[in-house]
């Protein structure tokens, strides 16, 4: 950004900060933040604000998320793969294998499996095609209605129930806000089919916990696949390091790659310089 001065935040006098209309920032502090009397809006460089949002609730700063399609394509991928590691019953081949078992399960046709997303936004939609394409069935869920080549749409809360029951393997990629928050809860997850299983690469407490881990139990769950958790890191304490129905993984399913996602930001600096127009910022209200 060679028309742009770019500084730290612990570089700039109180009157540096006066001079300051945009922030471009990762994982804030809000009180950071306070000191730049004159912000008109702020870009994060990820895709998820939650905190953000939260954070800067009492004021009434523009926030601006990242929209990158080289995100998408790789959320994409990380879901086909997961996808894929559920539908050719992995981890029970990893199990089996641990206790010297020869034994061989019913191959299940990818046509006869029906894969669902919760959230068809810019990573939802990418995740649904690359699903399409590796043959399954693809159902998914958002707040509008959405009309997506080869993709079942569903929309509103009316519709969530019948897209579960249909469900094998329930892909989470929605953002957390108050609504969402434990929508993956013991009523919406006892809807799926039986033996179905869960991907959660959105966030922690969209899911319920207690009634995924009772799920699991039961046998009424056969796996989940979870990037994201209430806390992170994980607790050592933490159950699902060690629940034979779980994978793991340190919430890498879509990290922010810094080259686009730094073209991106200085595409969107540059177009407010010259238009005067702000990218596409978060709807306070909807929280995402
Ligand atoms: P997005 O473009 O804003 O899409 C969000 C989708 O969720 C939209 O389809 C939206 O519906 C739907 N939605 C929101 N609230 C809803 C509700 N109450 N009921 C039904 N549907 C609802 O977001 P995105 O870029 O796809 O990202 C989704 C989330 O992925 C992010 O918020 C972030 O938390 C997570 N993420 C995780 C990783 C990782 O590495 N694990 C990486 C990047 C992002 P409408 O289409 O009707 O608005």
């Amino acid at each position: 950004m060679p028309d742009e001065h770019v500084v730290l935040l612990d570089e700039l006098d109180a009157t540096a900060r006066a001079g300051c209309d945009v922030a471009i920032v990762a994982n804030p502090q809000p009180d950071d933040l306070r000191t730049l009397p004159n912000l008109k809006w702020v870009h994060s460089v990820w895709a998820g604000v939650e905190r953000l949002v939260a954070d800067l609730g009492d004021t009434e700063l523009n926030i601006v998320r990242l929209i990158d399609p080289r995100l998408a394509e790789t959320m994409a991928e990380a879901v086909l793969a997961w996808t894929l590691y559920l539908h050719r019953d992995m981890p029970r081949y990893a199990r089996q294998q641990a206790a010297r078992q020869w034994l061989a399960h019913d191959c299940v046709r990818a046509e006869d499996r029906t894969v669902s997303l919760l959230g068809l936004g810019a990573l939802g939609a990418a995740a649904a095609a690359k699903l399409h394409t590796a043959g399954f069935q693809v159902c998914g869920w958002s707040r509008t209605r959405k009309a997506l080549p080869d993709v079942d749409c569903h929309a509103g809360s009316d519709e969530l129930m019948a897209m579960l029951a249909r469900t094998d393997i329930l892909v989470c990629l929605l953002p957390l806000t108050p609504q969402t928050r434990h929508i993956v809860d013991a009523q919406a997850i006892g809807a799926l089919r039986a033996q179905a299983s869960l991907i959660n690469f959105a966030r922690g407490p969209i899911v319920d916990d207690a009634a995924l881990r009772a799920a699991l139990d039961t046998g009424h769950l056969s796996h989940a696949v979870l990037d994201v958790f209430d806390r992170e890191p994980l607790p050592e304490e933490a159950w699902q390091w060690t629940h034979p129905s779980v994978t793991v993984l340190p919430h890498i399913s879509a990290p922010t790659d810094r080259r686009t996602a730094a073209a991106i930001v200085a595409a969107n600096m540059r177009r407010y310089r010259l238009s005067g127009v702000m990218p596409a910022t978060v709807d306070r209200e909807a929280g995402y």
